[in-house]
This record gives structure tokens, sequence and C-alpha cells, in this order.
């Protein structure tokens, strides 16, 4: 079985909800914010992201507004 690299996750992972128990773990993290109709973090360009506004909404509204930022 497949290890999760949790160091390497965390150094490209830009969530700044610092006590967030899934961070690094991007399996639990994406399963978590799906349940939730929303995407993790690192969907957002940073200044989004630290809204929490992790809503599919505001995605699209972000990535119609900026277009591709990544
Ligand atoms: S995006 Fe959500 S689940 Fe993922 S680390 Fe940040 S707060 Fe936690």
């Amino acid at each position: 079985m497949r290890e999760c690299n949790t160091e390497e996750n965390l150094a490209k992972c830009n969530c700044s909800y610092e006590p967030c128990s899934r961070k690094g773990i991007c399996c639990e993290c994406m399963s978590y914010h799906r349940r939730s109709g929303e995407f993790p973090a690192c969907f957002f360009p940073d200044d989004v992201e630290k809204t929490y506004n992790r809503s599919i909404d505001n995605f699209i509204k972000t990535y119609q507004k900026r277009g591709q930022w990544w």
C-alpha cells in the first residue's frame, strides 16, 4: 500500500487554517471538503483561501474573474 508523503504535501499546501488535523493528508482533506460541497484550500489563490470560503460557487466565481491562476 502506498504511504502518504505528508512532508511533501505540506510543502505544497497553502491552507492558512492552522489547527486543522488534516493538513498534509490530502485524501482526508479532499474527502472532508467534498462532503461539504467544497474544494480544499489549494484550489484557491492565497488571498481567496484566507477567507475560508471554499464553496464550489466561490471557486467558479474566482475562476471566472481571474482565469487560471495556478
Ligand atoms: S483545506 Fe480544509 S481540510 Fe484541508 S488542511 Fe485546510 S482546513 Fe484542513
